[in-house]
């Protein structure tokens, strides 16, 4: 019998560890210069989409240093001369089935401000290959790598990133409901907000001094930095501000695909949730929604948005 599909060859994890090791071995590898050097538009673009109004990056002619990943972004369509030595390591994870992805670190340093019109070019190392772990996602591996960004020779910002790729585990539909797969991490600054989710109550923190609403929750006002808190329960409506829909990769406990939504609230903040109960191709920024309840195992309730009649 002979098998239609290409297969490739299981590696051991030996051999995903001799893989690392090539990789380590490689070193720094310099990735193709950005194609556009730092320039106004990008930065008064990304300021605008993060909210940030402080004149002073581009009264100065400086990038915000948080942008640092965003001059290098391959694009939709990465070119061969993008590839990294992550790449190839990371095809071979998803080649033996660590399908899965979920970034777990992300530590930025930033040297110096990078200018208007400086060109930055990327250099990147694959630093470390920790595995197969067992986590609560599934059997995985941690792989870290780090990048730093250049101009000429001179390094303007670096970032350690480390991800977990695992086996997603599926689960047939069992009667008693199993825990979903993604918990929300509850702290004291969000204990509140699930609470409430819990009793039927969509709730957005206030501060207790000004007034001003916050979301997602945090422990000081912005506006006055008081640390008074409070909060106040929206009346469930929003409209659909922004979305994406989420195709690949999977998602534990998801069925894909699924739209991942900015929804705006009447009240002045937005929140990111999905929208369900709508066909997704009827999905469209500007549309009614209104919060609903689902539960997802026996104890976790996440809000979710349905479209509602304007
Ligand atoms: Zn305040």
């Amino acid at each position: 019998m002979t098998a239609e599909i290409t297969e490739q060859r299981e590696m051991t994890d030996e051999e995903l560890h001799e893989l690392a090791a090539k990789q380590v071995a490689l070193g720094e590898l310099r990735g193709a210069p950005a194609a556009d050097p730092v320039n106004v538009p990008m930065i008064r673009h990304w300021l605008d989409a993060m909210g940030d109004a402080n004149p002073a990056y581009l009264d100065q002619g400086v990038a915000p240093p948080a942008m640092a990943q965003v001059w290098n972004m391959p694009g939709v369509r990465p070119a061969a001369k993008d590839r990294s030595p992550v790449d190839d390591l990371l095809a071979a994870l998803n080649a033996n089935g660590y399908t899965g992805v979920v970034a777990t670190n992300c530590e930025q340093t930033y040297h110096r401000y990078a200018r208007l019109g400086e060109v930055l070019t990327p250099g990147t190392r694959f630093t470390d290959l920790a595995g197969p772990k067992r986590t609560a996602l599934g059997v995985g591996y941690f792989a870290t790598w780090t990048v730093t960004w250049y101009s000429e020779d001179e390094p303007v910002a670096e970032m350690l990133f480390r991800v977990l790729k695992f086996r997603p585990v599926t689960r047939p539909v069992k009667e008693e409901r199993a825990a979903y797969p993604l918990q929300p991490a509850v702290n004291q600054d969000t204990a509140f907000f699930w609470d409430g989710v819990r009793a039927g109550e969509l709730r957005i923190q206030t501060c207790a001094d000004c007034g001003e609403l916050r979301h997602p929750p945090g422990p000081m006002c912005p506006q006055c930095r008081s640390a008074n808190r409070t909060h106040v329960v929206a009346s469930g409506e929003g409209t659909l501000y922004s979305y994406v829909v989420h195709h690949h990769p999977p998602v534990p406990g998801r069925v894909t695909p699924f739209v991942v939504a900015v929804v705006e609230l009447p009240e002045g903040v937005r929140m990111v949730g999905n929208v369900v109960d709508c066909p997704i191709e009827e999905v469209g920024v500007g549309m009614p929604l209104r919060v609903t309840y689902r539960p997802m195992d026996d104890r976790l309730v996440l809000p979710m948005w349905t479209p509602r009649e304007p």
